[in-house]
Parts: C-alpha cells; structure tokens; sequence
C-alpha cells in the first residue's frame, strides 16, 4: 500500500510558471555557440553561416543530449553544421513542389485527405525538415482565417481526413484548436482527424488535459502522428505524454526520417521500434529524405536504406517495421519503397 499524505487534496493545483510550454518555447536555445557550450563542445565544431533558418532547440530536448558528444544523435538533428552551406544537385528549395491548393493553409495532394497548415512554426528546427524554405507567411491561417479552409473542406464531400500540419499545429492554443476541431466535426463528410507534430517529444508537457480534451472531444477517429527518429528521444515524459493520449482513446503512430549518423545502422532502428513499442506507439513510417537544399549530409543511398529496412524485417515482429517511404511530387500518395 502506498502512504499517501493526508494533505495531498488540498495542495493547490495551480500550474508552476515555469511548466506551462509556452514558457518553454520563449526559453529555447537560439544560438548556436549557446547549444554547444551547454554541452561542452564550444569551438569544437564548424557551424553554418547561414541565418535562415536558426537554431531553435527547447531545452526540455537538450536534456537529453550526451555532454561532451559532437556526434549525438539528438544533437545532430538540430546544429547547423558547416555542411549545410555546401551545394549539392538534386538539392533544391522545394524538393516537394508543395503549394497550397483549394484556399491558402489548405494543402491538397491526395484525394480523400487533406493538410490543414494552422501554423508554420515549429518547437525546434529540424536541419533536414523539407519545410525549411517552406513560404509558411503566406500560408498560415492565424487570426480565424482557418474558417475558409474548413469552408473548402465542406464544399468538396471527398475528403474524409483533415491532418492538421505545420509547422506544428500543436503551436496553436488548446482554445484554437478545440474551435477548429468542432468546425471540422460538424462537416458531415470528415471521418477523421490527425495531427502531425513534434511537440509530444520535444516539450513532452505540450500535452495538457485540455489537448486531450479536443482530441477526444468529438465524434472524429483521432490520430497522432509524433516524429522521433531515435530511440533516445523517448524519455519517461514522452512516455506519460502518450499514455495521456492513448487514454483519451487517441491513435499515436510515430513516423521518422532516415538520417546519416542518427539512426542508420539496423540497431539504431531497431531500438527505436522497440521503444515506441513499449510506450505504446506504432511506427507508421520511415521516411526517405527530402531533397531539400543544406540537407544533403544527412542522405543515406537508396540501396543502403532498402537493406536496413529488409534486415529490420528479419529481425523484428511484422508491426514494428515502419513502412518505409519516400514522397515523389505529383504522385497520388507516397511511395512505399518497402
Ligand atoms: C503524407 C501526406 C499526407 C498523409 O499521407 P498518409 O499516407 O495518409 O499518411 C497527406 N497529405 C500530404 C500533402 C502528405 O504529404
Ligand atoms: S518539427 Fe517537423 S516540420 Fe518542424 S522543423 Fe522539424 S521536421 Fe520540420
């Protein structure tokens, strides 16, 4: 039996400042020269000269990085390396030709699904994110203009799913976003609602009770998509963030990105499975890299990618292999390469 004291009930329940993750966004590392000092790598490693893309990491994700280990494979996601600023061909601004479609912040490549872009930032910069040059200025749909894309939603009776995208939609207010769900939910032909976002893992406590609310709030499937890429990233906090979704009845697949020197040997992905497993999350895909300019360091060949995920099949149970992937412009859905 546990002891519980007999105060706890009347602890008051007011949320600590400093957990809130809006504060945690307004404290992430922004610099560079200050990541790697927190890390005791200061001058140990040439950085980008570009600034167009900055460095944002929360810290709640540097906790998890090695001090004192340059090739982290946390840590790699997200330094600008010197590599970044080398030209490769085949490496382009928009690899994916993305361009909204049937209203702005309204994304449209597949039939029966379509890409709500609420928001185009993001709670960490990911340096081989396709969206890295993405024009999100002209796209996003703050300040209520999300109600003409759900109009567009209503006028076209295929479409079945809206993913909220981004960016990150979870960037967005729990009130934003429970009004948004309920206007999709009242569009009779929508069956379905995702959310593609990277917050549950890079500020764990991004998700409140409230988000669960409006996840579970309404008669849509809910699914989320988290994006981790090593099994490193999924702390015991991420864990409690996914059990508070999956009790509000919410499906949570996870979808990664093949990168060199974060998870290309069979025993990093292997160990990725196995933990997004056991804190009950299904790894839904495994992404070729987008050809995006400045990502080219991170590129594994096709061949090398085909014979990891062949040896993934080999060694592990048949629903802990991600489907792996690759997005070509103009075909009707991704492709699965395995
Ligand atoms: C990946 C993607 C989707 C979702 O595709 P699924 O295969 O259903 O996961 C929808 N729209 C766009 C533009 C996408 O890139
Ligand atoms: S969180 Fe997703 S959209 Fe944002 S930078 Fe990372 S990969 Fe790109």
């Amino acid at each position: 039996m546990s002891i519980v004291s007999p105060h706890a009930e009347s602890v008051p329940t007011e949320v600590d400042p400093s957990r809130r993750w809006q504060t945690s966004i307004r404290r992430a590392i922004r610099c560079p020269h200050t990541l790697l000092r927190m890390l005791g790598l200061e001058g140990e490693v040439d950085l980008s000269t570009q600034e167009d893309f900055p460095v944002f990491v929360p810290r709640e994700f540097l906790q998890r990085m090695r001090p004192g280990d340059r090739n982290d494979p946390l840590l790699l996601q997200v330094l600008p390396k010197r590599e970044e600023d080398r030209a490769k061909s085949g490496f382009t601004a928009d690899p994916l030709q993305e361009k909204a479609t049937d209203a702005p912040g309204l994304i449209r490549k597949y039939r029966h699904r379509a890409l709500l872009i609420l928001k185009g930032a993001c709670a960490v910069h990911c340096r081989y994110c396709f969206r890295r040059e993405f024009p999100y200025a002209d796209n996003q749909l703050g300040g209520g203009r999300w109600a003409t894309a759900v109009d567009a939603v209503a006028a076209d009776p295929q479409i079945e799913e809206v993913i909220l995208s981004g960016g990150d939609p979870l960037m967005v207010a729990d009130g934003t976003l429970a009004a948004v769900t309920q206007a999709i939910s009242r569009v009779p032909h929508v069956r379905a609602l995702r959310v593609h976002t990277r917050l549950p893992i890079v500020i764990p406590h991004r998700i409140e009770s409230a988000t669960v609310g409006w996840l579970s709030g309404c008669r849509l499937t809910s699914t989320v998509v988290i994006h981790a890429n090593h099994a490193r990233e999924l702390d015991d906090q991420v864990a409690q963030a996914v059990q508070d979704l999956r009790e509000g009845g919410i499906h949570v697949l996870n979808q990664s990105v093949l990168l060199k020197g974060v998870n290309d040997t069979t025993e990093a992905l292997s160990a990725l499975s196995w933990r997004l497993l056991e804190i009950g999350v299904v790894p839904y895909y495994l992404h070729q890299l987008d050809r995006v300019r400045g990502a080219a360091h991170f590129e594994v060949p096709l061949a090398a990618g085909l014979a990891l995920v062949s040896q993934l099949r080999d060694e592990l149970p048949g629903y802990a292999v991600p489907r792996y992937v690759v997005e070509e412009p103009g075909q009707p859905a991704k492709t699965v390469l395995l």
